[in-house]
């Protein structure tokens, strides 16, 4: 098996766009998808979101088209998926791996202005990245024209038969040449996509990752809970659980370098005992946070895969997924690091509506269904904080050797009842560090009524086509932005991380004041002394008009459009 995106055949400009993502190695499908793409091969591959598909696609389209220039209005590659959502995350997945090849991607999808997209077609964009509805559209009217295609990728084509997009499809593949590549990746190989790729991929490479037999045994000693929350909700998600969990020790995974180190920075902000461990790390410094992990001077490990590979520490209580893992196989080693020496272990999952599918996945591989929880209210946090440091202080009087403090308090002459309600207030405000607006955020229930597999709020409309099976965000923030046009306006906000910002401060404001939608934002970046959010055009004065008035890490900061911005921040930035 290749086990590094070297072995893989991809050039050297994507191999350093890839480490400075801080992708450590390919997933399972990557490993088996790259490699027949890159030769130039039909591929028929069978992955749901979050198993890293995109890039097994992107990349390979990378390094055989990137490099080439293309003409006005004709573009080299085009992906075709069923969402905007999903458009505009594949064009900046294509953006950020393509960066060292200067690839130049465009993304077209209905709902969003029109002459705006043919003109970025007009500019010789490689790539597009389209809704079908709306590539026809282009072609109709001339703003595309698929006759120099060399590689077309259906994604989810499942979810686009779904949405009734067969004969726009069939469209599309007739308007492209016969000499092109063709991938296209579903997550179920119902009849009706062996029908398509029967008439359209040319001796297709079949990639399905293999599914180890169940795993009963190894699962059923440890707890498996799972939080559907919007990406934005994922870190006050975990730290109200960890409240809640009060783990001896938690091991939580998160994909990429990045992302490590920002985890673990958010959290050593909540006043945990934080360390990060990943494969930029030197053997040393790994070794010292294993040291530090045994011997219980740490509560939270925040690692990768690959960095975790081995762990073995017995009073290791939690694994936490930050995200659902890229294969269910991974989902089980990781659990099997709690658990271990006949203790009851674990592990909880953190995931968005549309990693519903991966879910399943995981539960019919270890034939245990997730218990899926509601995400801890700030209440239930406190109270939880408050009984922990009731039993602490209890403790402390029967260790007792309270005489110098005793004495103290005795010349204080006040109510004890009300010295000592004092003296716990200060302490659980020096816990909770100043967390107080993240503490008021309320998290945005998941409604799974179709299953967390069934993310139909997530769609783009298609008027009477749409699927409605009725899931969706229970708190029903008013959905602002969300169907119009999802053309983003970036602004300018005058505080950054030297101040404490963090992503939750600026979504939690938007979401709970100005009363957006957190799903309805872009991007969000954080730097020294600044920090930038896009949010949809239609909301930006308001969302402007609210944020000056409202204060963000306790103080009142400048905010104002961002001048001339166009451009998605990179996905690990959200
Ligand atoms: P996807 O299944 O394509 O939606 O990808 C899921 C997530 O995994 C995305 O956020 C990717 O940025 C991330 N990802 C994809 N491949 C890798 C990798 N090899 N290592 C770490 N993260 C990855």
């Amino acid at each position: 098996m290749k086990d590094s995106f070297a072995d893989l055949g991809l050039g050297q400009e994507l191999l350093t766009e890839l480490a400075a993502l801080g992708y450590e190695e390919p997933t399972p499908i990557q490993k088996a998808a790259i490699p027949p793409l890159v030769a130039g091969r039909d591929l028929l591959g069978q992955a749901a979101t979050g198993t890293g598909k995109t890039a097994a696609f992107a990349l390979p389209m990378l390094e055989r088209i990137g490099r080439e220039r293309a003409e006005p209005l004709k573009p080299l590659g085009l992906v075709l998926v069923p969402t905007r959502e999903l458009a505009v995350q594949v064009a900046e997945a294509y953006g950020s791996y393509g960066k060292g090849l200067r690839v130049s991607v465009v993304p077209v999808f209905g709902g969003a202005d029109f002459r705006k997209q043919a003109m970025g077609l007009r500019k010789g964009a490689q790539v597009v990245v389209a809704t079908p509805g709306r590539a026809l559209d282009h072609m109709r009217r001339e703003s595309l024209d698929l006759s120099a295609l060399k590689m077309v990728v259906l994604d989810e084509a499942d979810e686009m038969l779904d949405m009734g997009f067969a004969e726009d499809l069939e469209a599309i593949l007739n308007a492209t040449p016969e000499t092109r590549q063709t991938a296209l990746f579903s997550a179920t190989l119902a009849p009706r996509i062996a029908r398509i790729a029967e008439k359209h991929l040319n001796d297709p490479e079949r990639v399905q990752i293999a599914r180890e037999k169940g795993v009963k045994g190894t699962a059923a000693k440890v707890r498996q809970v799972a939080f559907v929350v919007p990406r934005a909700f994922k870190v006050v998600t975990l730290g109200r659980v960890l409240d809640m969990e009060d783990p001896a020790l938690a091991l939580v995974f998160c994909r990429t370098r990045i992302e490590v180190d920002e985890l673990a920075d958010a959290l050593t902000g909540r006043g945990y005992r934080v360390e990060a461990l990943h494969g930029g790390m030197g053997q040393m410094d790994r070794d010292r946070v294993m040291r530090k992990a045994r011997g219980q001077a740490v509560d939270v490990v925040v690692a990768t895969d690959v960095a975790a590979r081995g762990i073995d520490i017995d009073h290791l209580s939690h694994v936490v997924n930050f995200d659902v893992p890229p294969a269910p196989e991974t989902y089980v080693h990781r659990i099997g690091r709690t658990g271990r020496a006949g203790r009851e272990g674990t592990a909880i999952t953190i995931a968005t509506p549309r990693e519903g599918r991966m879910m399943r996945n995981i539960e019919s591989l270890t034939k245990q269904r997730f218990e899926m929880a509601d995400v801890p209210t700030p209440d239930q946090v406190r109270s939880r904080r408050l009984d922990r440091m009731k039993a602490e202080l209890a403790k402390a009087v029967e260790a007792g050797e309270l005489e110098p403090f005793l004495s103290t308090v005795r010349a204080m002459d006040m109510d004890p009842a009300e010295l000592a309600a004092a003296a716990l207030k200060s302490l659980h405000e020096a816990r909770r560090g100043d967390h107080a607006a993240e503490d008021k955020l309320q998290v945005p229930k998941w409604e799974d009524r179709g299953g967390p597999a069934h993310p139909r709020a997530e769609r783009e409309p298609r008027g009477k086509e749409r699927p409605d099976r009725g899931a969706g965000w229970k708190k029903k923030t008013p959905m602002r932005g969300d169907r119009g046009t999802p053309e983003f306006v970036r602004v300018f906000v005058g505080g950054g991380k030297r101040m404490g910002m963090r992503p939750a401060d600026l979504v939690g404001a938007i979401a709970n004041e100005a009363d957006v939608n957190p799903r309805a934002l872009g991007g969000i970046e954080i730097e020294e002394l600044a920090s930038f959010v896009e949010v949809p055009a239609q909301e930006a004065d308001h969302i402007i008009q609210v944020l000056r008035k409202s204060t963000l890490r306790g103080r009142k900061v400048k905010v104002n459009r961002d001048l001339g911005f166009r451009r998605a921040a990179p996905p690990h930035k959200r």
